[in-house]
């Protein structure tokens, strides 16, 4: 049996086991790349579904190849976009699906990891960002602190509502001052980690050490530093190293949802530091750089191009949050491929729109997709379990409940087994965050919104 076969028999096997949205999923255009000293590599179209196989069906996909060669020991994963020929030959192949946004194109994992060292991703860039008056005088002091750090503007600080750019901006500074000159040493961080990384240190009694390692930093940016807001001690330590990164004419770059003077707890000769150099803010994009964004987008994933008043809709659409806005042209882009129709106005119009429209689906519905999309009983989802594989899921439903229906908090949970409207609340906030930054779970999310809307 070649590992053409292999892999077929493998498939007909799998496809027995899984609901046919799940099947059609995950496995269309994988194939067995090869099989060497008992490991099969499996290959992928693309991170999103390697790292989704890798999770949820890797023993599902060894038990079965074992079933079929005993010699198989190990499955790994691999990621390998179509070819267009393979692409046109699956086309032809009445019972293949069209094919799926190749990673590049979707922009599901991005291009860049996080280094290590620094914590940038190297995607983030001031090439990248799009300027429009909303924006431009956060980026004026960015491009300024990049030429002449610990110079121009000592702290800088960004501030601005969700998703508007803040972390990209911040990120790209450090990539811009590493890339003029690499000797300079960068760290970026959340305040969060900054407040974790200082609990540890107190609790291994290296406060000391941890220190010394600030010190040697030439730019420090720590991102959303609202959070240490009433964290007495962190802000103590925070603001010594400040001052020391001060005084030695080291950069520190800062953001916040809101002006230092709106953070409630923050100790005043913190304040008075983060006031004491350049204060920008960063606004909603007007219409015109949302649809330059959207252009910036479709050039950097790859996508097809869209028509102006296709971009035009969008752009009217999302008007608030830039990820929102990148979101929903992702959004777009799937259910067009995966329905393989071309993005025209009507249809968009239709994929938009539906989505705010609450006669098109129901708590059933919604409930029924999301088991079947996590393969698991529709009972339990409704019932106690607490296994987490069932909790996340569960939350995902309440989440759509209340953002696809606008069903009140005491009706979602009366929808689970009379949960109370605090656990429902608590679920929908988690969701709504964790979407700001776990692109695999927003992706998830798409794909489930658009099986229930039947695009
Ligand atoms: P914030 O930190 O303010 O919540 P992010 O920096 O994470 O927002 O931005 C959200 C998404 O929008 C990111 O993918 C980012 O690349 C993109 N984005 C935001 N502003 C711009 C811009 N001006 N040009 C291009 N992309 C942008
Ligand atoms: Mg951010």
């Amino acid at each position: 049996m070649d590992k053409d076969e292999l892999w077929h028999s493998a498939l007909a096997e799998i496809e027995l086991s899984l609901s046919k949205p799940n099947f059609v999923t995950w496995f269309r255009n994988t194939s067995l790349a090869s099989k060497k000293d008992g490991v099969a590599f499996v290959s992928t179209p693309s991170t999103f579904i390697k790292e989704w196989l890798e999770d949820k069906y890797n023993l599902l996909i060894l038990k079965t190849l074992r079933g079929i060669s005993n010699d198989i020991k190990e499955v790994r994963f691999i990621i390998k976009p179509p070819t267009a020929t393979e692409e046109s030959k699956s086309a032809k192949k009445k019972e293949l699906l069209p094919p799926i946004l190749t990673d590049h194109q979707l922009n599901l994992s991005e291009s860049g990891t996080p280094d290590k060292e620094t914590n940038l991703n190297p995607k983030y860039t001031l090439d990248s960002f799009i300027v429009g008056s909303s924006n431009q005088l956060a980026h004026a002091a960015a491009v300024s602190v990049s030429k002449n750090i610990g110079a121009a503007y000592n702290p800088l600080f960004i501030y601005g509502g969700v998703g508007l750019g803040k972390t990209h901006l911040l990120q790209a500074i450090g990539n811009e001052i590493i890339k003029n000159n690499p000797k300079n040493k960068v760290r970026y961080m959340s305040s969060e980690k900054f407040l974790g990384d200082l609990i540890n240190s107190i609790r291994n009694r290296t406060v000391e050490k941890f220190k010394e390692e600030y010190k040697k930093i030439n730019l420090l940016i720590v991102d959303d530093i609202q959070f240490i807001a009433g964290k007495e001690k962190t802000q103590e330590e925070f603001f010594h190293i400040f001052n020391e990164l001060y005084a030695n004419n080291n950069q520190i770059v800062l953001s916040s949802d809101r002006p230092p003077k709106a953070i409630p707890t923050l100790e005043e000769r913190l304040r008075s530091r983060f006031e004491g150099g350049m204060i920008a803010d960063i606004t909603p994009p007007d219409y015109e750089t949302r649809v330059a964004i959207l252009k910036a987008k479709i050039t950097e994933k790859k996508l097809d191009e869209l028509g102006d008043d296709v971009l035009g809709f969008i752009a009217g659409a999302v008007t608030k949050n830039i990820r929102e806005l990148e979101g929903t042209l992702n959004r777009v882009m799937m259910s067009c491929q995966v329905a393989n129709i071309p993005p025209t106005l009507d249809k968009v119009k239709s994929i938009l729109s539906i989505t705010n429209n609450n006669n098109k689906t129901s708590p059933k519905i919604i409930i029924k997709t999301v088991s079947e999309f996590y393969d698991i009983k529709e009972d339990e989802l409704i019932n106690q379990s607490r296994k987490r594989e069932i909790v996340l899921p569960r939350q995902i439903c309440m989440y759509l409940m209340r953002e696809e229906l606008r069903n009140s908090y005491p009706f979602i949970g009366s929808k689970f087994g009379g949960r109370d409207h605090t656990t429902v609340m608590h679920a929908c906030d988690k969701i709504s965050r964790e979407i700001q930054t776990n692109e695999n779970l927003m992706d998830e999310i798409n794909i489930i919104k658009g099986r229930i809307y039947e695009l």
